[in-house]
């Protein structure tokens, strides 16, 4: 069995199973988020050894240049001494300058943006929480147009990141952001379609900047965002959704809720059968699904089933 060394301890890994498996399993704390090779918030680096191809999959050129993997990827296939990555070869360190709830359970940050940033609206980041080795992916509800980046973070009982910002983070915590990855955003092939912006909870935060990028690109065709909570009492920015639909021709905002009574201006009902009505009323639409993993499958099915080609459904799924 191939022996891994990680802090100065040595592991016996079994060479069919993951790295990350290998190390959690004997109770060794690797930074972790979706273990499906997409969120890269398990990036270790091999200071010995050689990394699998297969788990230097999308990690951008100058990092694989300096051996770092994707150990959810990695099955060992000789010894291998790997460590954390270096924050500064992974991370930008960004400061929160602005805490705000936005309703009970989410908690908005506005943090610096990191000089040279650059990313789409509606992609995602890993934040990491130095002290604990703790990353976890959040989307970008900012856009280019504005200074700073914003985040939507729902409280998780129990959560280790969501109440670490909910306790700890205030003003002026630093915080290391991650390149931006992910490929749910608004483009130009985007622009002859009319778009159909839909997802639950903090899935408001990508659709957010995808939507007012698409906004300020000056797409003409029609734009309906459909926003989704438990209970009203689990939406928030429906004023300035309200607004931009105000001064906007083409964006429809529809909030909708599972229980209670509907909210202004929205429906009670489940957002997948309101998707299916909004899908009715045309054939051209183009997709942008965001949150919730189970709820982003739920919605992706109704789009396949009405026709929709699954090249016009751009997901963003929190798994
Ligand atoms: C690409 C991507 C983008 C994301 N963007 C956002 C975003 O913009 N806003 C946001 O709020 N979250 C987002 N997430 C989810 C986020 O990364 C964390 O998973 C979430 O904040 C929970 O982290 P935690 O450390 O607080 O909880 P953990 O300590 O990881 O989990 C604690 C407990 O809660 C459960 N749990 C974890 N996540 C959820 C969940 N979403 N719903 C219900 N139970 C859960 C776990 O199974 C565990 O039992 C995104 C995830 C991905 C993969």
């Amino acid at each position: 069995m191939p022996i891994i060394t990680f802090q100065g301890k040595q592991y016996e890994c079994d060479s069919d199973t993951p790295i990350l498996d290998s190390l959690l399993a004997r109770g060794v704390n690797v930074p972790c988020g979706c273990r499906g090779g997409i969120c890269q918030a398990c990036m270790l680096k091999a200071t010995s050894g050689k990394p699998t191809e297969l788990s230097q999959t999308g990690i951008e050129k100058k990092l694989k240049d300096k051996n770092y993997f994707l150990s959810c990827l990695c099955k060992a296939e000789s010894d291998m001494e790997v460590q954390l990555p270096d924050p500064s070869d992974k991370y930008h360190s960004s400061i929160v300058y602005e805490k705000e709830y936005l309703n009970a359970s989410v908690v908005r940050l506005r943090c610096s943006r990191p000089e040279g940033f650059t990313y789409q609206p509606g992609q995602f980041v890993n934040l990491m929480q130095p002290e604990q080795a703790l990353v976890r992916s959040y989307s970008l509800a900012s856009t280019s147009d504005d200074n700073f980046l914003e985040f939507h973070i729902r409280l998780i009982h129990d959560g280790r990141m969501s109440n670490w910002i909910a306790d700890t983070v205030e003003n002026g915590t630093f915080i290391f952001v991650s390149d931006a990855m992910g490929s749910c955003y608004y483009n130009s092939a985007c622009e002859a379609s009319p778009l159909l912006l839909a997802g639950t909870g903090t899935g408001l935060a990508p659709l957010y900047g995808i939507l007012r990028n698409a906004l300020a690109s000056g797409h003409q065709q029609e734009v309906y965002l459909l926003h989704g909570g438990l209970s009203s009492e689990g939406l928030y920015y429906q004023e300035q959704l309200q607004f931009i639909a105000q001064q906007r021709d083409n964006f429809t905002y529809q909030p909708c809720v599972l229980h209670g009574p509907a909210p202004e201006s929205g429906v009670q009902g489940s957002i997948d059968e309101q998707l299916r009505l909004v899908l009715n009323t045309r054939q051209d639409w183009r997709l942008f699904l965001c949150g919730d993993t189970e709820m982003v499958n739920a919605m992706r099915n109704v789009c396949l089933e009405h026709g929709i080609n699954e090249s016009d459904i751009h997901t963003d799924s929190f798994g």
